[in-house]
């Protein structure tokens, strides 16, 4: 192939390969950015959630505050109406209220194990809140208090510690917040140790995105975001870039499948070019040698150089064989050109094989005795018609026969025979000649080629003959093989249906 060409080839290919190389990066890029985006459009969904249960716990806390506030007014009457106020706040499971002093007020007894320490809680309150009152948040245990003073409208401000209520938060608010939530997502509440606290859906075949903490109302828990299994946006976006990362190794693959073929395609075209300039000097040469020899024959006979009658019949001969090879050898150029702009046509009819095989036989006599060949012809009697275009069944066997008198060497033996085999008639023609290699034979049939590819063996050839053979063959229905050794010999058969099997 010429550099042009390679050079061609090879900008293609490394065009191809940039291309995949730049496509797979961006491509990178893309699911990179689009994971960050996900993640960050998550994170502010969670973040807002858990702002608004925030804000909810807040109120629900300060309404209650609001509420004991009004409970404790009459301190004579203040543990009747801290108990019914109690009762009708369930978002706080216990409550302790302290005078100024420390002296607990509220609950007395202590119900529930001791109660908070005072002096721990008082560290923790501002002292402005004895006077205006105010509420803080004060780590408790492993919970959180809501510490708040009472001034407004009291003689002596009051300390109310008060607990909040799990069962309390997840009816009130956790509930209301997060199980109107649409969307496959699915935000819980979970514990340090990432455990749920609350979920409004169950989390079997969800995984774990991210979580986000709360304010210092619930300092120890944190809000965390599910996504169902496979279905994530995560996992969509990555099974994108899959599906574009497989959509585009297609493509590539295509690229370079037909790169392949375009490759082999002008590799077989330049094959084919020289092949056919190859043809032209060979069928140039083929013609040359019988017109020498008739132009030379003929000369000698017009100048009457001829010593006697039996050299002058044996000139006359060569001039009449040389001529028929020339028509031969056209035939057979003409017939090829016919073959290749799809005009040959075949006019077939039952005939008799034996005729053929003794005209083309006829035709060869002399240039077999000339060259001391040992021919045998076998034509097995009754052998049944075929239906044939006789002339150019006869044209293939000539063409076999040609080639057995060019590739023969010292052994000069052709046999030919005709039998029947099963719904066929065989038509062999062996020579005991220089043979075809087996990585070879299967190419002798196709046109312009010619065993180790120019006339090293010292014969000159156009290539065609065999090509010729396949195609009158197969327009006959029928099989041509050969079977050779090299230095062994090559044995040619045409396989046609018999006529009456038909
Ligand atoms: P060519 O004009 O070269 O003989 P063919 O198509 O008739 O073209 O044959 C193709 C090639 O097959 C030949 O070039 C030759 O190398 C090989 N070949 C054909 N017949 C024989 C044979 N009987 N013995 C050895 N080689 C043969």
């Amino acid at each position: 192939m010429k550099r042009r060409e390679l050079l061609l080839f090879g900008a293609v290919f490394l065009a191809s390969a940039i291309l995949a190389v730049l496509a797979a990066l961006s491509l990178r890029q893309w699911e990179a950015s689009a994971q960050r985006h996900v993640r960050e459009q998550a994170r502010d969904m969670a973040t807002m959630t858990a702002e608004k249960i925030e804000m909810a716990v807040l109120k629900a806390e300060e309404e209650g505050l609001a509420r004991l506030q009004l409970a404790v007014r009459d301190r004579a009457l203040l543990r009747e109406r801290v108990d019914a106020w109690k009762a009708e706040t369930p978002f706080f499971d216990r409550a302790y209220i302290f005078a100024r002093g420390g002296t607990l007020l509220y609950p007395a007894p202590p119900s529930e194990g001791p109660p908070p320490s005072f002096e721990e809680i008082r560290r923790e309150i501002p002292p402005g809140f004895w006077d205006r009152g105010g509420r803080r948040h004060v780590p408790l245990g492993d919970g959180v208090a809501c510490a708040a003073v009472l001034a407004e409208g009291l003689d002596e401000p009051l300390l109310a510690v008060l607990l909040r209520s799990e069962q309390g938060l997840r009816r009130e608010i956790l509930e209301k917040t997060l199980a109107g939530l649409e969307g496959q997502s699915v935000l819980a509440v979970v514990d340090r140790t990432n455990r749920a606290i609350y979920s409004p859906r169950p989390l079997d075949d969800t995984e774990y995105v991210l979580s986000v903490a709360f304010g210092e109302a619930l300092p120890s828990w944190r809000l965390a975001l599910y996504e169902p299994a496979g279905l994530s946006p995560r996992d969509t976006v990555h099974r994108q870039a899959w599906l574009f990362t497989a959509a585009f190794g297609l493509l590539v693959g295509v690229i370079a499948l037909g790169l392949g073929a375009a490759y082999r395609l002008v590799r077989r075209e330049s094959e084919m070019a020289r092949l056919k300039s190859d043809f032209v000097a060979n069928v140039s040469h083929d013609l040359k040698t019988p017109l020498a020899l008739i132009r030379m024959f003929s000369e000698t006979l017009e100048m009457n150089r001829a010593p006697d009658e039996a050299t002058r019949r044996e000139y006359y001969g060569v001039i009449t064989r040389e001529s028929e090879r020339l028509s031969r050898l056209i035939d057979n150029v003409l017939d090829f050109s016919r073959i290749e702009g799809g005009r040959r046509r075949y006019e077939l009819a039952p005939s008799p094989l034996e005729p053929v095989v003794h005209e083309v036989m006829e035709a060869f006599r002399y240039p077999l005795a000339q060259q001391g060949f040992k021919v045998s012809v076998d034509v097995e009697p009754d052998l049944p018609d075929v239906l044939m275009d006789a002339d150019a069944i006869g044209q293939a066997l000539a063409n076999l026969v040609d080639n057995a008198i060019k590739y023969s060497d010292t052994r000069r033996r052709l046999s030919v025979t005709a039998r029947r085999a099963g719904p066929d008639v065989l038509v062999e023609v062996a020579d005991e000649g220089i043979g075809i290699p087996a990585d070879e034979q299967a190419h002798v049939f196709e046109k312009f080629y010619r065993v180790g590819r120019s006339d090293t063996q010292g014969r000159r050839g156009s290539g065609v003959g065999l090509a010729l053979v396949a195609h009158i063959v197969g327009a006959h229905r029928g099989r041509v093989s050969v079977k050779s050794q090299v230095g062994q010999g090559s044995r040619f058969t045409i396989a046609l249906p018999a006529a009456e099997t038909r």
